[in-house]
Formats: C-alpha cells, sequence, structure tokens
C-alpha cells in the first residue's frame, strides 16, 4: 500500500506554487474524484482545501492551511476550512494526528504509516513500517488506532 501511494506522489512532497499557477489544475480533478468517490460534494472551497493537502504533504494543520488558501480566496473562512477538514477525516480521506496534542494536524496519507519529527527544522516525515507483534503485554487488548511518532535529526539537518 505504501509503495503503491509512493510511486503514485513521486516527487510530490512540496508544491508551494500550486496557487499561483497550473499545478493547482493537476490536483483539481483529483480532487474531485476523491471526494466523489466518498460521497462528498465537492464545492469550491472543498476543491481548495483538497487540492492543497494533495500538494502539500507537510502534514499542515488547519490554520496553516487557512492562511495559505486566504490569501488568494478572500471569501474562505476559517470555520469552512476546519469543517472541510472534518468532514474529510470523518469520510477517511485524510487522516488526522497530533505531535503536540495541541494542534491537530491533517495527512492525505491514509495508509498505516509513521511520522518522525525532526526536532530541528520542524518538518514531519512518513515511512513505512510492518506490524510484527511488535507489543507485548496486550493479548486481551484490542487497537483500534495506533500512532507511531519518532523524534530526532533528519538527514537533511544531519549532514
Ligand atoms: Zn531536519
Ligand atoms: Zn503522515
Amino acid at each position: 500500500m505504501y509503495a503503491a501511494y509512493a510511486v503514485r506522489h513521486k516527487g510530490r512532497s512540496h508544491c508551494a506554487a500550486y496557487l499561483y499557477g497550473g499545478t493547482m489544475n493537476n490536483y483539481r480533478e483529483e480532487a474531485i474524484t476523491l471526494m466523489t468517490e466518498h460521497s462528498i460534494k465537492p464545492s469550491y472551497q472543498r476543491i481548495q482545501v483538497l487540492s492543497y493537502l494533495l500538494c502539500n504533504h507537510t502534514h499542515p494543520t488547519a490554520d496553516i492551511i487557512y492562511k495559505a488558501l486566504s490569501d488568494n480566496i478572500p471569501a474562505i473562512s476559517r470555520a469552512t476550512v476546519y469543517n472541510t477538514l472534518r468532514l474529510f477525516a470523518s469520510k477517511g480521506i485524510v487522516s488526522t494526528f497530533s505531535t503536540d496534542n495541541i494542534e491537530m494536524r491533517y495527512d492525505i496519507l491514509t495508509e498505516s504509516h509513521g511520522h518522525f519529527v525532526c526536532t530541528k527544522c520542524k518538518k514531519i516525515y512518513n515511512f513505512p513500517y510492518t506490524y510484527q507483534n511488535k507489543y507485548m503485554g496486550l493479548d486481551e487488548f484490542q487497537i483500534e488506532e495506533e500512532e507511531i511518532t519518532l523524534r530526532g535529526t533528519c538527514s537533511s539537518c544531519s549532514s
């Protein structure tokens, strides 16, 4: 699953230019398809929010998305962005997690994966992992959610 995703999204870890040019249209169609597949009406503002997430695999908070979009779409409101993200999460289009238990972060990658938080550049990296009986003493427990967060120095910062 992860490998397939990585191939599909190769070279898309960041595309800041999307708001200003043709790049945005590349995501428009994908956003509409994703929403249609999940029975969500693709309104203009929802398309913008989802395109941003498809375009920026940076685990943004709702506030970061709102600020990025409001520069170009003055009509968009903070509440719209929050509600849209909540809708996407409830339909399983995006996954959510928090690295600091304060702000929710949104992730277009919904397959099971871990996060590596660089304490120097603050970037959050995705990495695949495989579940192999790594939890002990939980035989009678049912795991419904799993969050793996590692912290340290990323390869760009340590070189
Ligand atoms: Zn770093
Ligand atoms: Zn992630």
